[in-house]
């Protein structure tokens, strides 16, 4: 076995109200170059002030990832020429970071790696380039959007401690999960996380992919990587250290420059910048804060809930779905609960492109409607269209009367009652397979000289004829009843 060596470097855009050092709104918008000034567009004689509340963020994270936090901390620059960094630094951290030596557990099949932290510090984001008639290196022309100049970011460093693409792929996916539930991430909004990865293989030399986003792609630059370098070897050549691009319209990594040591950037202290203090207090007061984190919360459910651990893992992604199901599991069949959840209502869900949270779901609806299912009141197909009917945007799909009156929220039975969808009482169910058998004298006397298949027949037209609301295995046996 090749022996490979991975290093990633994460950077987390924060969804803060104004960005990291001036007081221009973070946001994407359409127009470019309309959120910003002089600081974040780097004009001489600017002053940087810190956005205290990505300290915070940032003091969060690390206590996540059990690191420790350094008490007093400072910024500085990053020296580079480039047209995205106009001041040609970037303020980053760099001697004393806001933490150091954390680690993060993270289960890669079967198994349990853990993962050191290395660092984690604060930096800004640069501008945004558009490469016009080509790529970064053959366009006509490149334009620059300032916009993003300014954004808040995290970047958390691990030691080079994967040991392949499908192990560094879990830790990523592992950690965004772990953002989310921090509430320092969300992946239906614009703001994005990106990777670079280090790679270097049997001693050789390192090299860097920059920029690359979403867990899959950095598994597919990996392993493009891992296999480039070992047919460099196979070839008798040397790994050069540089930095490569990952370009996903061909899956390959191309060079981008060769590597810069740290002592190119020129690391100096910012003076415009005060020393920060994080004191015991505030860590104290963060850590406290923080919830139970994904992997924690796995493995207590697995403890404590007798269900398929394909089942736990998908209740735990979003955690606000967790909870409910915590919640609703106290009164209900937890195994109804969890399928439901994991099953239907994550399908509803994603045919509408909608989160669980932002979603018409509530918890409350779910527990009667759950109810009713426990109850047997309501057929499993009936129940699907409830809840389809009550998170689709448009209720263009479904045949249910819109019952909704204006900022009235109406509850699966009285939206079941009123469309006719609860399960047929004793006397429907009869009339039904009454109705069934006249109707269809054929397949009756097939079904009596021994054609099995023709009672399926008949017990197809009784659901036909109830829409729903009849039971097929009542319906069975009241034919039978009836037949013989
Ligand atoms: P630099 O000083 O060049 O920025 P760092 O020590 O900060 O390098 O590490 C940057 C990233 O490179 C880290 O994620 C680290 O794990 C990774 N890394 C370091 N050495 C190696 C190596 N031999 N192979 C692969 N990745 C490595
Ligand atoms: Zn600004
Ligand atoms: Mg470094």
């Amino acid at each position: 076995m090749t022996e490979v060596k991975i290093g990633l470097e994460t950077h987390v855009q924060l969804d803060t109200e104004t960005k990291l050092f001036c007081g221009c709104p973070n946001q994407d918008c359409e127009e470019p170059n309309q959120n910003v000034c002089e600081t974040c567009l780097g004009h001489p004689g600017s002053k940087p002030r810190l956005n205290k509340a990505v300290l915070n963020q940032c003091v969060k994270a690390a206590e996540a990832l059990n690191c420790d936090i350094n008490d007093n901390v400072f910024f500085s620059r990053k020296t580079y020429f480039y047209p995205d960094m106009s001041k040609n630094y970037q303020i980053t951290q760099y001697e004393v970071p806001v933490a150091e030596n954390g680690r993060k557990k993270v289960n890669v099949s079967d198994r349990e790696k853990a993962v050191e932290i290395k660092r984690l510090h604060i930096e800004e984001d640069p501008a945004k380039t558009q490469h016009k008639g080509g790529n970064i290196s053959d366009s006509d022309y490149t334009k620059v959007d300032y916009n993003r100049a300014g954004t808040p970011l995290i970047e958390i460093v691990t030691e080079p401690d994967f040991e392949s693409a499908e192990e560094a792929r879990a830790y990523l996916q592992q950690m965004v999960q772990m953002l989310e539930y921090l509430d320092l991430y969300k992946p239906e909004s614009n703001y994005s996380i990106k990777t670079d990865a280090n790679i270097s293989i049997e001693g050789g030399n390192r090299v860097e992919v920059k920029n690359i986003t979403g867990t899959s792609e950095v598994e597919k630059a990996l392993n493009y990587e891992i296999s480039r370098q070992k047919q460099l070897k196979k070839r008798g050549r040397e790994v050069e250290q540089e930095t490569r691009t990952f370009n996903s319209d061909i899956s390959a990594t191309e060079t981008l420059r060769q590597k810069e040591t740290e002592e190119d950037y020129g690391y100096i202290f910012d003076p415009d910048l005060t020393r920060q203090e994080l004191n015991t207090e505030l860590q104290e007061r963060i850590r406290e804060s923080l919830p139970e984190l994904p992997q924690e919360k796995l493995k207590r459910f697995k403890k404590e809930y007798n269900l398929e651990d394909k089942l736990v893992e998908s209740l735990i992604k979003d955690s606000k779905m967790a909870e409910d199901f915590e919640n609703l599991s106290e009164s209900l069949n937890t195994g109804l609960v969890a399928s439901w959840m994991t099953g239907e209502i994550r399908k509803v869900l994603n045919y509408n492109e909608l989160t669980y949270s932002d979603s018409n779901l509530s918890r409350e609806f779910i527990e009667e409607l759950l109810t009713m299912i426990q109850k047997d009141e309501v057929s499993d197909r009936n129940a699907e269209k409830l809840l389809r009917h009550k998170a689709s945007l448009d209720d263009q799909d479904t045949d249910i009367d819109k019952l909704e009156m204006d900022g009235e929220d109406l509850g699966p039975r009285v939206i079941a009652e009123e469309n006719d969808l609860l399960k047929a009482d004793k006397d429907e169910m009869d009339a039904f397979v009454e109705a069934a058998i006249e109707e269809n004298p054929e397949p009756v006397q097939d079904y009596k000289s021994g054609d099995d298949e023709a009672l399926n027949f008949i017990v197809g037209q009784v659901m036909q004829r109830s829409n729903g609301k009849a039971d097929p295995k009542t319906a069975r046996e009241k034919i039978l009843k009836n037949i013989d």
